[in-house]
């Protein structure tokens, strides 16, 4: 069989295996709402489209410990549902993001690296994402009140397979610990930073009482699936040209079998660096 045929047809079935579910939530995911281009920062004209997008089509926000509720059967589905989650805790995210999420009565979930709160990102980062301010407690109090969730994300932002065991479990308890003594509630879910994890992680995190732990995996989630490797779809990578897998997984994902979805193929891939003057 000729090769292209081949792949076709497996795409077809792999198509077919995927087809959207009643039930299967949506993660995506942002870090900074922001013009400067980098990598890590989603531009607000294209995140106000999102969002206006999924307003228009009738989706209800839910926090990440309310999916997983969903999931796991303890909560019944507000159809259709999407998860919307900022990782790390960036200023931009109370500045940007929250005016055009209130607007449409949506809430998200932000994921707080707590070491660095109230200060500047200062983890080893990749080549090109800067160095950028962070949320204050307050801030993550006002958002708190607001209905968002709270979520942990470690305190150093370490990239956790790569620690030894007891370091890996400091940064998982110690991190919940800050946030749950800063913010005065229950911390339930939990990001891997870098969407690193192992098995040893994912067990590490569900003895520490998290209720879900949330990865980078470009894929929906099901009712029933493990609640501590749960799939997000990452904004900023989907929109970038250097990161093809990502787009690949998006388009078979979201611009296929989920054409509701269809706005982050359509809108993200065209978006990346934006003309000088439209800035
Ligand atoms: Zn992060």
């Amino acid at each position: 069989m000729k090769r292209g045929l081949k792949r076709s047809l497996l795409a077809a079935l792999l198509r077919l295996a995927d087809r959207p579910r009643a039930g299967d939530i949506a993660a995506l995911t942002y870090h900074s709402i922001d013009e400067s281009g980098s990598p890590i920062s989603f531009p607000i004209s294209h995140f106000r489209s999102q969002i206006e997008w999924l307003a228009a089509a009738g989706y209800r926000s839910l926090t990440a410990s309310e999916a997983a509720a969903v999931l796991s059967g303890r909560r019944e589905a507000t159809a259709p549902g999407v998860v919307l989650t900022f990782d790390d805790g960036f200023r931009s995210v109370r500045e940007a993001a929250f005016p055009v999420l209130s607007k449409y009565g949506f809430v998200a979930t932000v994921f707080c690296a707590a070491g660095y709160v109230g200060k500047q990102s200062g983890w080893a980062r990749a080549p090109g994402v800067p160095a950028l301010d962070m949320m204050s407690w307050d801030e993550l109090a006002f958002l708190a009140g607001q209905g968002w969730e709270i979520g942990a994300h470690t305190i150093s932002h370490a990239c956790l397979p790569s620690l030894p065991s007891a370091r890996m479990q400091e940064e998982i308890i110690e991190g919940r610990r800050i946030l749950q003594k800063r913010m005065v509630c229950e911390v339930e879910s939990f990001a891997y930073p870098f969407g690193r994890f192992d098995e040893l992680c994912a067990d590490s995190v569900a003895a520490a009482g998290f209720t879900s732990a949330w990865t980078m995996e470009p894929r929906p989630n099901r009712p029933g699936c493990d609640l501590f490797a749960l799939g997000r779809f990452n904004c900023d990578r989907i929109q970038s040209e250097d990161a093809p897998m990502a787009v690949l997984a998006a388009r078979t994902y979201l611009g296929r079998c989920y054409p509701h979805y269809a706005f982050l193929t359509a809108r993200s891939l065209r978006v990346r660096a934006p003309a000088r003057e439209d800035r």
